[in-house]
C-alpha cells in the first residue's frame, strides 16, 4: 500500500486539508502541542497559581484537554481537578466514566463525579420522558453548565476548563446565528455580567479540529468510546454539523473561518448586549441569573 510521506521523510499518519500537509506522528503532536500553547497565551487562559477544573466527560476531546493541560503543568504551575457530571443516559455515560476515571488515575489528577439524579432529583433519562419537556440536549446543556460551574465552584477552582473544539464552536456560532440570537453569541466566551459565582471558562482546544483531537488521543494511547450518546441526532447541533463539514469538505478552511470571523466581532457583539444587562440570584437556588428563576430551577422544579 502506497503511504504518503511527511516533509521529513517519514510515513505520515495525518493530512491536514486545509493547509495541504501530510504529517508524521512526531511532527503531528509537535504541532497539536504548539497551537494548544499558541492558544492558551493568546486568549490568557492560563497563569501561574490557578486551579483549573477541567470538565471531563470522558470523551476524546476532554480526555486530550486534560492530558495537554497535565504536560503543560510541568512548565506552567498550576492545579487542576476533573469534574464528570453523570448525566444519568443509560448504556453511554457508564461507558465515559470509565474511561475517565482511568485517564485522571494515569495522570494522578484529583476527579469528582456529580450527578444529575443528586443536584435535579432525577436522571436526564426520566427528564425527557415527562410531557411537554425541552429538547434532551436543551435540558441536557443547561443542567451541565449549572452543575459544572458550581462543581468547580466547590473545588476551589478559579477556571473551568472545556474540551470544546473548532468543529463545537463554528457549530454554535451557526447555530447563534441560524436562530436569530445573537445575545447569546455576545455571552459564549464570558457571562454578560459580573458575578463571583460564575467560574471563568476557558477553552482551549477552540482552534484545534476535532479530527485532529481523534488522531492525538490515538497517538497518546488515549482509549476512544465510540457508542454516541442516543439523544444525540435529536438536537440541532447535529444538522448544523453536517453542514458544516460538507462545507469543510468543499471549500477546506471552512470551520476556521466562520471561527475567526467571530472572534473578530465579538467585542462588538459583547459591548452591544452589555448594555443593561444585569445580574441577580434565582429566587430559588441563590444562583446568578437574569432574572426570577434560573433555567436549571425553571426545568428540574
Ligand atoms: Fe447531553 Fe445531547 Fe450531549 Fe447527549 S448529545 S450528552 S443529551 S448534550
Amino acid at each position: 500500500m502506497h503511504m504518503e510521506k511527511c516533509r521529513c521523510g517519514r510515513d505520515a499518519v495525518a493530512y491536514l486539508h486545509y493547509s495541504c500537509q501530510h504529517m508524521c506522528a512526531a511532527h503531528f503532536i509537535r504541532m497539536f502541542d504548539k497551537r494548544f500553547r499558541k492558544t492558551v497565551r493568546q486568549f490568557s487562559m492560563l497563569k501561574k497559581g490557578d486551579r483549573v477544573a477541567v470538565g471531563l466527560s470522558g470523551g476524546k476531546d476532554s480526555c486530550v484537554l486534560l492530558h495537554s493541560l497535565a504536560e503543560l503543568k510541568k512548565d506552567l504551575p498550576f492545579e487542576l481537578v476533573a469534574i464528570t457530571i453523570d448525566e444519568g443516559i443509560a448504556g453511554y455515560r457508564s461507558r465515559t466514566l470509565r474511561i475517565a476515571r482511568r485517564e485522571c488515575e494515569r495522570l494522578g489528577v484529583e476527579h469528582v463525579v456529580h450527578r444529575f439524579e443528586d443536584e435535579a432529583g432525577k436522571t436526564l433519562d426520566r427528564l425527557v420522558k415527562r410531557k411537554d419537556s425541552a429538547l434532551p440536549c436543551t435540558q441536557c446543556g443547561v443542567l451541565r453548565r449549572y452543575m459544572l460551574n458550581k462543581g468547580a465552584r466547590e473545588a476551589d477552582a478559579n477556571k473551568l476548563a472545556t474540551g470544546h473544539n473548532l468543529d463545537d464552536v463554528a457549530q454554535t456560532v451557526l447555530m447563534n446565528i441560524m436562530r436569530n440570537e445573537p445575545s447569546r453569541l455576545a455571552r459564549f466566551n464570558e457571562p454578560l455580567v459580573k458575578s463571583g459565582r460564575f467560574v471563568r471558562r476557558i477553552r482551549p482546544l477552540m482552534l484545534t479540529p476535532e479530527k485532529e483531537n481523534a488522531i492525538y488521543a490515538m497517538l497518546k494511547g488515549i482509549e476512544l468510546e465510540r457508542v454516541e450518546c442516543p439523544y444525540a441526532h435529536t438536537a440541532f447541533r447535529s444538522h448544523v454539523r453536517k453542514m458544516l463539514n460538507g462545507s469543510e469538505e468543499t471549500y477546506p478552511g471552512t470551520k476556521f473561518k466562520v471561527v475567526n470571523s467571530f472572534l473578530e466581532i465579538e467585542g462588538a457583539l459583547r459591548s452591544r448586549y452589555a448594555k443593561g444587562a444585569a445580574v441577580a440570584e434565582c429566587g430559588t437556588c441563590g444562583e446568578p441569573c437574569s432574572k426570577g428563576q434560573c433555567m436549571f430551577c425553571r426545568i428540574v422544579r
